[in-house]
């Protein structure tokens, strides 16, 4: 599904009142089934919001966003199942969880077992049925209990975070996961003078692959030069051979030609970001702005890879493949080497110290 501007109908019409419902502004002419400007400028506000890709057009990830974001804690009974609930109601019950020092894991809206084993221990400590369901008995309790500090902070789920880390010495024994974007039938971006991005994510995986390998992680690779697996099944990947860390691969793309340089991203959303993510995420990008590429800095954002994944994860994308001078770069082995060597560097550092002291 992709809707935009221009667009009517029921659909329209049911995206405006959940943009409505959060509070952002819809015009009253536009309203009822019409994609007017200022409904795509309600898009691209929810869309920054909430760290998607800006575009004001609604697609399956900014539409899920929108059905997510539409759920309050109460609405519907949470509980483990597979695939696993999510939506913003998740996320109320992680961060109450956490004020009141139970560890439901990263604040990412997903109900999984952490969140369900931080719900049981809720219960047992208040002497409810340890039934591992929010429903009415529990959301009472929740409710009824004062409200500790600053939502924003989450500092039991940062200390367990800390404690999670299994490789504190090191890069020998370091399970890392590399995500080459795009793939087989997919070629992401293709540059102006035909370099593709799938291409070139995978030439430089190989050599990070080889770069970390020499230094004894142990390497796994989300797909092969041909095939082109989905965000949630990279994730799973990562989560099902147990990785330290994640690094993917992408090119950055600008209608302007002239855009330029290397940005690294990490997970988060407005009322928590993964600190190790973001630790990680500073020293790649520290160690990439050293080959000469300009600095776009580093982001917290909701991506499906880096939310569904377990472990600390970043997104690296070292240049824009719309400009000419970079697409050159992304094309040469060389330039792949060093940019490997740069990374390999930081995931060094990063596994003998992954927080800051
Ligand atoms: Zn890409």
């Amino acid at each position: 599904m992709v809707i935009g501007p221009g667009a009517r109908g029921r659909a329209v019409r049911d995206i405006q009142q959940r943009l409505l419902a959060l509070g952002y502004i819809i015009e009253e002419a536009e309203r009822h089934d019409s994609y007017g400007p200022s409904t795509a400028e309600a898009v691209r506000a929810f869309q920054q919001q909430r760290g998607l890709i800006v575009d004001g057009i609604v697609g399956p990830y900014t539409w899920r966003e929108l059905v997510e974001a539409s759920w309050r804690l109460g609405d519907r009974v949470l509980y483990l199942r597979s695939p696993n609930i999510r939506g913003d109601d998740v996320r109320e019950l992680q961060e109450r969880l956490s004020e009141l020092g139970f560890d439901p894991g990263r604040i990412d809206g997903i109900f999984g077992g952490q969140a369900a084993t931080a719900v049981r221990d809720f219960q047992r400590n208040y002497g409810l049925p340890e039934d591992g369901l929010v429903a009415v008995t529990t959301l009472r309790a929740l409710a009824g209990l004062p409200h500790l500090g600053h939502p924003s902070v989450s500092p039991v789920t940062q200390i367990r975070e800390r404690e999670s880390l299994r490789h504190a010495d090191g890069m020998a024994g370091l399970r890392v996961v590399i995500d080459p974007g795009h793939g087989g039938a997919d070629p992401g971006i293709v540059g102006p003078s035909g370099v593709r991005e799938s291409d070139a994510m995978f030439a430089i995986a190989r050599e990070l692959e080889a770069a970390l390998g020499a230094g004894g992680a142990a390497v796994y690779m989300t797909r092969d030069a041909d095939a082109s697996p989905s965000d949630r099944e990279r994730a799973a990947l990562a989560n099902d051979v147990g990785a330290d860390i994640v690094i993917a691969l992408h090119a950055a793309s600008h209608g302007d030609a002239g855009a330029a340089g290397a940005a690294t991203y990490y997970y988060g959303n407005e009322r928590f970001a993964s600190e190790r993510g973001a630790r990680l995420a500073d020293l790649v990008q520290a160690a990439v702005s050293e080959l000469g590429l300009t600095n776009g800095r580093t982001h917290a954002k909701t991506w499906p890879l880096l939310r569904e994944t377990r472990m600390p994860a970043v997104q690296l994308e070292p240049c824009y493949l719309t400009n000419p001078e970079e697409e050159r770069r992304l094309a040469d082995p060389g330039f792949h080497r060093r940019l490997a060597a740069a990374v390999s560097s930081a995931v060094r550092t990063f596994a003998s110290s992954p927080v800051l002291a």
